[in-house]
């Protein structure tokens, strides 16, 4: 039930295992995360980090003829382009289930009963049923969307131009993307904050690089500000705080967290429990409460990213199908945060080693030293790196510079492959890279033998 991620991996890995595999859908094939949430905003960020790239271009010793005095985005052009790639990624999903021998069903599904899934009228028996319904944007009370003005992170791309003052009602990880995005495309964007800082759940020095960015390049970010409601005006919006200020705008995007797509899909009725947010429980290798039925991806809540769900609904599908099958290890997932800078993490953080949970020892390089930043012309941003106090293993590492996401791949490696600090500090790196700064980190948490604190 569901071909997000999390509904349409897992039936690529039954239909390899040789199952019999539905796939039944309401929307699109890819889910929300190709036709609505991940893939678009990625596409506009992609767009965005352009635009940021080409700030810099002067200092690089790159000039604009006289005609053209500044870059400037094309939003209709630029909606267009992650319409259009949305659905070319979704075709594409459509195509390998097709050439895999899965069957899929355009529709509303329904647990009838656990081995029965109901369509309409229909009812589909099966050995086993995977719930994968993901999780849409939550609203606020006094701020319903209107699609126009007061928008989700859903209704950014049929607007028909770029928002010239957007406020992001939100500073975690979604607000802070699309607020870093809007705002190198080109928009005025006020960040409304509930916290002290942004991304209160991130790494504080690296939340701490990104809110400095955010503001230096113009951005009003109000901290400790609570969004009770936003109301349109004549000529836009009014967003009203908690301590009675008002701020006004354009646009405003809401990003105060999703709720799960579990209601009204008979989940009571057959015996798969529910949290007190609505995300269905489940064990580590994906099973609910109810015999045979299992569930991935955004509708548990267990962590909202694609490769996690995508990771659940395979490891239902090895585990009902007798594979040999690995419970899932939330510990290893490599995530980023897609501002300028980007921000990448793995493993284990900064808290756990604050906390004592881990006895381990860190190292953080900025990246204002290394020579490949120079060349490239950034200086914000550092490489962080975490290992266990006396065997020197890794245990984890924060990313933050641009394109951190294809940087983390490094670190991930040596934390899925227990490999020690030492072993990390003998690989080479290229000269000049930003992945240098990872074996650099390395050599300086290498400890001679006979030192006490190893
Ligand atoms: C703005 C934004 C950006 C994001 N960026 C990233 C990112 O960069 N990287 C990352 O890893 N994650 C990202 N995520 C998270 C990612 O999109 C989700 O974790 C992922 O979509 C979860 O996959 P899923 O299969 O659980 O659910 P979904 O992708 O939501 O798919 C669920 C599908 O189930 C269908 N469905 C629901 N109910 C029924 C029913 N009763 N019958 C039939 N079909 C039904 C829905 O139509 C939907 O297509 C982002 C999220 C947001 C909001």
């Amino acid at each position: 039930m569901g071909g997000g991620p999390g509904g349409y991996e897992a039936a690529l890995v039954a239909a390899q295992l040789g199952a019999d595999v539905t796939v039944i859908e309401e929307s699109g094939l890819g889910g929300s995360c190709v036709l609505t949430d991940c893939v678009p905003s990625k596409t506009l960020i992609a767009t965005a980090s352009l635009m940021t790239a080409m700030e810099g271009m002067k200092d690089l010793g790159i000039g604009f003829n006289a005609s053209a005095s500044h870059a400037q985005a094309d939003a209709p052009r630029l909606y267009a382009r992650i319409r259009d790639l949305a659905q070319a990624q979704s075709a594409d999903v459509a195509a390998r289930l097709a050439r895999e021998g899965v069957r899929v069903i355009n529709a509303r599904a329904r647990l009838a009963r656990p081995g029965v899934v109901a369509v309409g009228d229909t009812e589909i028996r099966a050995d086993t049923v995977l719930i994968a319904t993901g999780a849409r944007p939550r609203e606020l009370p006094g701020a319903v969307p209107d699609g126009e003005r007061l928008l989700t992170g859903r209704q950014l791309y049929d607007l028909p131009e770029l928002p010239g003052e957007l406020i992001v009602v939100g500073s975690g990880v979604t607000g802070a993307e699309f607020a870093s995005g809007f705002q190198a495309l080109g928009s005025q964007v006020t960040l409304v904050s509930s916290r002290e800082h942004v991304l209160p759940n991130e790494d504080a020095d690296a939340a701490m690089v990104v809110e400095e960015v955010f503001r230096r390049r113009g951005m009003t970010v109000l901290s400790k500000s609570r969004a009770v409601s936003a109301r349109r005006t004549s000529d836009g919006v009014e967003v009203s705080l908690q301590d009675g200020r008002t701020v006004r705008g354009s646009h405003c995007l809401l990003t105060v967290g999703m709720v799960p797509s579990t209601e009204g899909i008979g989940l009571a009725e057959s015996g798969v429990a529910v949290d007190e947010r609505g995300f269905i429980m489940v064990d580590r290798v994906s099973r609910t409460f109810a015999r045979g039925v299992y569930a991935a991806g955004d509708c548990t809540g267990v962590w909202m990213l694609a490769s996690v769900a995508a990771m659940q609904g395979r490891i239902a599908m090895w585990h009902s199908l007798g594979e040999a099958v690995q419970p899932l290890r939330l510990g290893h997932v490599a995530a980023t945060i897609f501002t300028e800078p980007e921000i990448a993490t793995v493993g284990a953080c900064q808290q756990d080693l604050d906390s004592g949970k881990v006895l381990g020892r860190a190292v953080k390089l900025p990246l204002a030293t290394n020579a490949r930043a120079k060349m490239d012309g950034f200086s914000d941003g550092f490489v962080k790196l975490f290992a266990r106090r006396n065997s020197g293993i890794v245990l984890g590492g924060v990313i933050v510079a641009p394109r951190a996401s294809e940087l983390i791949l490094g670190v991930s490696l040596a934390v899925e492959q227990q490999l020690t600090v030492d072993e990390i500090a003998h690989t080479f790196a290229v000269y000049p890279s930003l992945t240098g700064s990872i074996t650099e980190a390395a050599r300086q948490l290498m400890q001679p033998a006979d030192d006490p604190a190893r």
